[in-house]
């Protein structure tokens, strides 16, 4: 019998409602304050994501920090109740309130999390991340067309449905303000934090932050499914803290080799420290990297097109041939001084790193998948001794 179950007394009513319709079953994942577990509908053998979020006074919590969990959760469900019906955001299908739990019934994502994806590819295509960030973005615009501010937006929040689409999810730090209004609260994970939020946690006086965070976070997470690993990441906490406040990134790892200039480009738009000056979410979907590859249906037959394709292939034919005529052969001495230069055995040796040490990347502030790029034992040894064993998922 679970804890939940143990205490589903008569006068917990919203309790004993859920478990008289549900079966709850393994967990799929952890919050700070929740566990969301698979569960059952006992009539139509219909499988849904039961999020429990504890109430339940106890030793770890004070009667205060208790109360700002419930004020939170009713916040929460409000505005799942508000962006219910977008494509791309998981519906609340059910919510059961009682003393000491609150039971939130989603739709069941069976694949589970972006981040848990990314850790199986190790990055993705420019196709795969147009796909992904043009329906994230979209959420993002429905939600700051209703001045929602999501706040949280990161690869454990976004899950994947059987057709692999995305689901955004968690909006325990989701607000609904004014037009114009600013906020102060400091809160969301450490790696995808906009630099004004940080600024906030340091000025008392300073004038707060709006919508656009989540533009930051979401450029955050686009360099982070085609590099592999975080644009601003640290073993030290304080520093990456530093390297956000200035902006401080760069496109020099090998991974960004082969990806195109646009998308740089419209990356770096997004993190732009000065928030006034970053990209909106309307001026990110307009941007040349999203209407690439967008083939007319019926094609007119144009003599000018023609002559231009051909053109185009001779010049890509003569490229190939005078780089294949440049490239150095790869003998077995390239291979032994410089592995990680050819990129064949690049991959594979990333690809290796996360097939051994994926069960060690943690979600939260402390990136491992940062470490597991570094490509020597040692470095990742460090990592996971200076985290020691669980990081906190959020940092406030
Ligand atoms: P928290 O606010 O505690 O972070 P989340 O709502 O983000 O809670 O849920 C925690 C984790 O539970 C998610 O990161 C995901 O792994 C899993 N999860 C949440 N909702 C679902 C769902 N509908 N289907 C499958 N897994 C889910
Ligand atoms: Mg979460």
């Amino acid at each position: 019998m679970t804890k939940e179950e143990e205490i589903a007394l008569p006068d917990w009513v919203g309790a004993r409602e859920f478990y008289d319709k549900y079966d709850p079953k393994e967990i799929l994942g952890r919050g700070v304050s929740s566990v969301v577990r698979r569960c059952v509908d006992k009539r139509t053998s219909q499988e849904y994501a039961v999020k429990i979020i504890d109430i339940t006074p106890s030793d770890k919590m004070t009667p205060q920090e208790i109360e700002e969990i419930r004020e939170a959760t009713v916040k929460e469900i409000d505005i799942l109740r508000k962006v219910s019906g977008q494509k791309n955001i998981i519906q609340l299908q059910d919510c059961y309130e009682s003393k000491a739990f609150y039971f939130l019934v989603f739709d069941l994502m069976k694949r589970g999390e972006l981040f848990d994806y990314l850790t199986e590819k190790v990055t993705l295509s420019e196709k795969e991340t147009r796909k992904i960030m043009r329906a994230l973005l979209e959420v993002v615009q429905f939600l700051h067309s209703q001045n929602i501010v999501h706040r949280d937006l990161k690869p454990e929040n976004i899950l994947l449905d059987d057709n692999m689409n995305i689901k955004l999810t968690d909006f325990g730090f989701a607000v609904q303000i004014q037009p114009g209004q600013t906020l102060k609260e400091v809160c969301g994970t450490p790696v995808y934090l906009a630099p004004e939020i940080i600024e906030c946690s340091m000025d008392t006086a300073h004038s707060g932050y709006g919508s656009a965070v989540d533009l930051w976070s979401s450029g955050v997470i686009m360099y982070t499914l085609l590099a592999g690993s975080p644009p601003f990441w640290h073993r030290k906490q304080m520093l990456m803290l530093r390297m956000i406040l200035a902006g401080k990134y760069d496109f020099s790892s090998p991974e960004w080799d082969d990806r195109s200039d646009t998308v740089k480009d419209l990356i770096s738009r997004m993190l732009v420290v000065n928030p006034k000056h970053r990209y909106t979410v309307t001026e990110a979907l307009s941007h040349p990297f999203f209407s690439q590859y967008v083939v007319d249906e019926v094609r007119q037959f144009s003599p000018y097109r023609r002559f231009k394709v051909i053109c185009m292939t001779v010049l890509a034919t003569m490229r190939i041939y005078c780089n294949y005529r440049r490239a150095k052969p790869v003998t077995k001495e390239v291979i032994k001084s410089d592995p990680y230069a050819v990129k064949p055995i690049r991959k594979l040796i990333d690809a290796c790193a996360f097939k051994i040490y994926g069960h060690w990347v943690k979600k939260g502030q402390t990136q491992n998948r940062a470490a597991l790029f570094e490509n020597t034992p040692k470095a990742i040894l460090l990592s996971l001794i200076a985290e020691g064993d669980e990081p906190a998922q959020n940092m406030w």
